[in-house]
């Protein structure tokens, strides 16, 4: 009786801490003017603001400009930048943009139709696989799936993953914004490349731990290529060619990926967003690799992409020793 006493009690006390939770958030009103306005006639000079598709490309740019104008990231950071598609709002706020930064090669499918409304509308544009070299899908890597992404030859759009790329960027940035938007951003490209060329040298120290024969990489997408040319790596394979596809990928293509693994003795089957669990598991299983999380296309909780490919790199490091 006791005992069941204290039980009604808890429910009672649990239930009377969960109510204001649900009852707290008043319903916003519909067609109420935003709160947090900007006081754009408050600031001295005129802010410009910078839209940024997705995450990581938005940490780099974040770093750039610094205070300087607005930059907006439209993909809320882990969502997968492949798939996402933008809200009413969200189109507004592109099409308001003084410069949109977007990636290219076909990385923000769902929104291209927005960015494209936004360019037939005179938004100027930055796009940074315009500033590298780019890399094109090889023969032998990966499964051979009816994917066109993943085709031989098709064009890398994952350029995020190469620290000297991202310096190309930033320094052919830093100049589009001084002629579009007259902002002199020369010293802060100067020291932002000078901390990529040292992350860069500093991931190329850290692999130089790894024996060559290591360096094999099993990923849950073709997400890594320019890592992998970047800092002397061998693509082995994807479980699935990208995660609207992921239905397609045969029990042939499995099997073809895992003779691969064994053939190659790869340490490690890297999982992204987006990778079934259940598909990356099943894998490891079969071939007694062990599963480890890798994150690509999103940035850490303190939104630094620093932070991002050292991490990266690290988890690449101590998985396949
Ligand atoms: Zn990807």
């Amino acid at each position: 009786m006791m005992k069941k006493m204290m039980w009604l009690i808890l429910m009672a006390a649990l239930m009377a801490a969960c109510q204001p939770v649900s009852q707290a958030a008043p319903s916003p009103t519909a067609g109420s003017a935003p709160i947090n306005a900007s006081p754009s006639n408050a600031a001295a000079p005129a802010t410009k603001t910078i839209v940024v598709t997705y995450s990581v490309l938005g940490s780099i740019v974040k770093d750039l400009v610094g205070d300087r104008a607005n930059v907006v990231v439209s993909m809320p950071n882990g969502q997968d930048p492949h798939e996402w598609e933008p809200s009413a709002k969200d189109i507004e706020v592109i099409m308001k943009a003084d410069l949109i930064v977007q990636n290219g090669l076909g990385l923000e499918g769902g929104m291209e139709k927005t960015l494209q409304q936004a360019h037939d509308a005179g938004v100027k544009f930055f796009t940074a696989s315009d500033h590298i070299t780019v890399r094109h899908v090889g023969a032998g890597e990966g499964i051979p799936t009816g994917d066109p992404d993943q085709a031989v030859g098709a064009e890398d759009p994952h350029l995020w993953m190469d620290p000297v790329d991202m310096k190309s960027v930033v320094e052919a940035l830093a100049t589009q914004i001084k002629t579009d938007l007259g902002i002199d951003l020369s010293d802060r490209a100067k020291d932002l490349e000078g901390r990529l060329d040292a992350l860069n040298q500093e991931i190329s120290d850290k692999v130089k731990s790894l024996p060559d024969a290591n360096r094999k990489l099993v990923t849950g997408h073709e997400s890594m290529g320019y890592f992998a040319q970047q800092f002397g790596f061998k693509l082995v394979g994807a479980i699935i060619p990208s995660i609207t596809s992921q239905a397609e990928v045969s029990a042939s293509d499995l099997a073809a990926l895992k003779k691969l693994i064994q053939d190659n003795q790869v340490k490690a089957i890297f999982t992204e967003l987006g990778t079934p669990p259940a598909v990356a598991e099943a894998i490891g299983k079969e071939t007694s690799v062990k599963v480890i999380e890798l994150t690509t296309h999103s940035v850490p909780s303190d939104g630094s992409y620093f932070t991002f490919l050292r991490d990266l790199a690290q988890v690449i490091v101590d998985g396949l020793k």
